[in-house]
């Protein structure tokens, strides 16, 4: 059975934040939702209706027409967001009378910390190899033939005398520092960015 319950807990700026990225609104909505019922069983139609509720009532962020209700496929898209994101897990159950299956939902919420700071290093892994690739590749180019966009590696440059084959000019190293300065203050970014969560 569907129960009102006050609200008591609000999630934490952090993870509605991320929510918010995940899903917009209507993700911070659920959330909230799987946050207030922690200690009950709630399925996906359960979340709806008490969103749907909610909505109506007086404090409103955003307040859809008449016609352009809640849908059940909505919330049932995002908690498999949150699900993918791994900030929620469902079971399911096989209605005996009705033959369909009925989906509990939990949030994993404990786990944000943990999940944003795998995402953090895997920025930090992406740059890093994409630095090491700026650093190992120098290109050269013809500054005739620029708009071709045609690039040469080392090896090819060298193959080639450090000569353009269309045109015959001399093949001049691309000046890639920007990017490895880029890139470099982006790490240096990345791994002054403290992830801490506030306790409920
Ligand atoms: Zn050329």
């Amino acid at each position: 059975m569907r129960m009102r319950h006050n609200r008591i807990k609000e999630l934490n700026p952090f993870l509605q934040s991320f929510l918010y990225i995940i899903g917009g609104d209507i993700a911070i909505h659920v959330g909230e939702e799987l946050l207030n019922s922690e200690s009950e069983d709630i399925t996906d139609e359960d979340i709806t209706e008490n969103i749907k509720d909610r909505i109506n009532g007086t404090e409103v962020d955003f307040e859809p027409e008449d016609s352009e209700t809640l849908k059940l496929n909505t919330v049932r898209k995002t908690l498999y967001k949150l699900y993918s994101e791994k900030l929620a897990q469902f079971r399911r159950i096989r209605d005996k009378s009705t033959g369909w299956f009925i989906y509990y939902w939990w949030h994993e919420f404990d786990l944000l910390e943990e999940i944003l700071l795998e995402k953090k290093k895997l920025v930090d892994s992406k740059m890093r190899d994409r630095l090491r690739f700026e650093q190992n590749n120098y290109f050269f180019i013809c500054k005739n033939c620029q708009n071709t966009n045609i690039k040469y590696n080392f090896d090819d440059a060298f193959e080639l005398n450090f000569r353009c084959p269309d045109c015959g000019n001399h093949l001049e190293a691309q000046d890639n520092h920007k990017i490895i300065e880029f890139l470099k203050n982006k790490i240096a970014l990345n791994q002054k960015t403290k992830i801490t969560i506030n306790e409920k």
